[in-house]
């Protein structure tokens, strides 16, 4: 049985709400559906303004900005992350200060962040892997204790809580992705969770490429200016229509998503209990939105046989991110200087498994068995 990787989610509405947008003859992006969309993320965050952007990365370049990022600035980051994470920082000059990951969560280890704190460090930038909450209570104790902000890499975090929060709402900002491998989708786009209301009026000016054009939309002024720093990060009305339309089923395709990835728990069970798998163990602090279901093997050998054996099976694994701290932009930046076992070990032995809303029981049997039966088990 053929499985993918993954499948796109489409509530069936997507196609009414494009048409109504080429219909209202309004297709740049200050419209009816990123109203739609803004109000709806910010109802589900909680977050005290919610700007939908491009992209996540496009937040994450406002947040460098709103941070008033400079050269020589430094950035604690974990290693196993998107680019984007980091991207966003050294492209105003920054540093990053690459820190381990925990093994349980591959999240960032809180325990090793205040070590990596100097007089230079303005930001730390926590990432919720799988929609995992961050040890969000300890990185923001040491945030205000050394006056650094936080910006919340929640790309993967949509509809995913810590001790009854949603992610990117604990840092100065967060930023989420509407990725099209993501939970909920736009095929590109995210949004910039401002939690700091000293910041909101400035991301809206960056936002629209450095202007106060949110004021003329709001009827305030009646010509708009150059007023900050800016780029173009408002999408279109075509990519809000689809998105609006994915929104509205936000919290059901989360549901269907954890009902699969409990499945997988449940049915990998007696592999983990042989000792020939580990699965990710879920903080209790953290209600969590299935983004990714991985399985770490002993070695990276084994890993690689599995991901192997699997595709013989016709079902599509992936592994994830190459450690930043040994990339070649990292060295050319420098900022390769220390080991960081952990995150270098797991990145070798992790195998992230099919996992969509729609997967169905059969479709996770096959996957689950196939993994038995490659260490000779049956489930
Ligand atoms: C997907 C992802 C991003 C980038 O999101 P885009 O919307 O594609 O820009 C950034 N960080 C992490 C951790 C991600 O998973």
């Amino acid at each position: 049985m053929k499985v993918n990787f993954n499948k796109i989610p489409t509530s069936g509405r997507e196609l009414d709400y494009i048409k109504k947008a080429m219909e209202s003859g309004h297709l740049q992006g200050d419209g009816a559906f990123l109203k739609i969309c803004e109000e709806s993320i910010g109802k589900i965050t909680g977050a005290k303004a919610s700007l939908v952007t491009t992209s996540c990365t496009s937040a994450l370049d406002m947040s460098a900005l709103l941070c008033n990022i400079g050269a020589g600035d430094e950035v604690i980051v974990p290693t196993y992350t998107f680019v984007s994470s980091v991207n966003a920082f050294v492209l105003r000059g920054a540093k990053p200060v690459f820190c381990d990951i925990r093994p349980d969560t591959l999240n960032i280890d809180e325990t090793q962040i205040s070590e990596l704190v100097t007089n230079r460090t303005k930001v730390i930038v926590p990432v919720h892997y799988a929609g995992v909450g961050c040890e969000m209570d300890t990185i923001m104790d040491i945030a205000k204790k050394s006056g650094v902000k936080v910006v919340e890499d929640a790309a993967q975090g949509f509809c995913a809580y810590y001790k009854g929060r949603h992610l990117g709402t604990f840092g100065d900002m967060g930023a989420l992705s509407f990725h099209s491998t993501k939970n909920v989708i736009a095929g590109e786009g995210g949004a910039l969770l401002c939690n700091d209301p000293s910041l909101v009026d400035r991301a809206y000016f960056i936002r629209e490429k450095g202007t106060n054009r949110i004021r003329f939309v709001e009827g305030k002024i009646d010509k708009y200016t150059w007023v900050d720093y800016g780029s173009s990060y408002i999408p279109s009305e075509l990519i809000t229509a689809f998105l609006a339309a994915q929104l509205e089923i936000a919290q059901k395709l989360t549901d269907e998503r954890v009902a699969a990835w409990n499945y997988y728990r449940d049915r990998l069970a007696p592999l983990e209990r042989a000792g020939k798998i580990t699965t990710a163990k879920i903080p209790s602090e953290c209600k969590h939105n299935a983004h990714i279901f991985f399985i770490l093997t002993e070695s990276a050998e084994t890993t690689k046989a599995l991901s192997a054996f699997l595709k013989k099976r016709e079902i599509a694994t992936n592994s994830h991110y190459a450690p930043l701290h040994n990339c070649p932009m990292a060295k050319q930046l420098g900022c390769s200087d220390r080991p960081l076992p952990v995150a270098e070990k797991l990145a070798k032995t992790m195998l992230r498994l099919p996992i969509y809303s729609s997967i169905t029981p059969d479709e996770q049997d096959w996957v689950a068995e196939s993994v038995a039966a490659f260490f000779g088990e049956k489930l």
